[in-house]
């Protein structure tokens, strides 16, 4: 059989807890085929996010194999498998998680900040996402500055920045109001509709309905997996599409340097209070100990 896209062979997550070993998804087993939009549905706390961290390359089972594009990822490093989570793979959660004190167009510029991809190129392709999402007008906002629904939006556009052509979207419309949420739900369909491979989370079973497969998940296991989708063979080229160039090394590495200085610069600056607060440990600290 050729390999699929995505593929979970008797994978288990345990968790260590005072109380001892406790397993959160057991034995689970699964074939995801580009092209496919699907729902992973159950109650809270059945394992769906632990599920989805694995599948995105944030976690990793502690039992099974797991492999993408037929690569198993159970040797790989952390740097290996933070290359393939940059390659493949965009996410989208329940609260957004944007930089508070970045705009709009550079919380989206910056999963290409680490792909290596140059500031006018990150900014253009930012700005383009943004207007494709309806946010042209927003793109020097600060999330503060923007409603639930554009938040939404403007992670949409972060998640497709380095192509994104797997999306995967845990809760994505879970903190939003109904309006918000199906204008959240029409973009994921127009992912799915230009190629995206699109992996939803959700406990709204009319939010699961928009899927072409749903996998049900309780207590850590697959209870049901219905309505494999027919997954188009040949789709466009978007989810294909790379946007980080193939550039000098070494210039990406010292531009992400440059930009990580740039940000901590920032961050300082946002948290003034903080940041003389640090100081002055420091100095009272090598001070006591001259
Ligand atoms: P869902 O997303 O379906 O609500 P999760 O995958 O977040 O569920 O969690 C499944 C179970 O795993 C829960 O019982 C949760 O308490 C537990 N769990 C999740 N993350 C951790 C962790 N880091 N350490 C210990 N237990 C965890
Ligand atoms: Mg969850």
């Amino acid at each position: 059989m050729a390999d699929a896209l995505l593929e979970l062979h008797g994978v288990s997550r345990a968790y260590c807890s005072a109380a001892g070993e406790v397993v959160v998804l057991k034995d689970v087993s699964l074939r995801i085929e580009a092209g496919e939009f699907i729902a992973i549905i159950g109650p809270s706390g059945s394992g769906k996010s632990t599920l989805m961290n694995i599948l995105g390359c944030l976690d990793r089972p502690t039992e099974g194999s797991y492999r993408v594009q037929g690569v198993a990822t159970e040797q790989m490093s952390p740097d290996e498998l933070a290359h393939l989570r940059r390659e493949h793979f965009g996410f989208i959660f329940q609260r957004y998680n944007l930089m508070e004190n970045l705009s709009a167009t550079e919380n989206v510029a910056l999963p290409a900040v680490y792909a290596g991809v140059d500031a006018d190129a990150r900014t253009a392709r930012a700005r383009m996402l943004l207007e494709t999402l309806g946010l042209g007008e927003r793109t020097t906002n600060r999330p503060s500055q923007l409603s639930g629904g554009q938040q939404q939006r403007v992670s949409i556009a972060r998640s497709l920045m380095n192509g994104g052509a797997i999306v995967l979207a845990d809760e994505p419309t879970g903190a939003l109001d109904h309006a918000s949420g199906r204008q959240v739900m029409a973009e994921l369909k127009r992912l799915h509709a230009q190629g995206h491979t699109v992996i939803l989370v959700t406990h709204d079973a009319a939010i699961a309905a928009h899927a072409s497969r749903v996998i049900e998940i309780a207590d850590g296991r697959v209870v049901s997996d219905r309505g494999m989708g027919d997954p188009p063979a040949a789709r466009n080229a978007a989810a294909h599409e790379r946007s980080p160039e193939p550039g000098a090394e070494r210039r990406a590495r010292l531009d992400a340097i440059r930009e990580a200085a740039r940000m901590a610069v920032r961050s300082m600056l946002a948290h003034r209070l903080r940041t003389l607060l640090t100081m002055l440990g420091i100095i009272i600290g090598v001070a006591a100990v001259v």
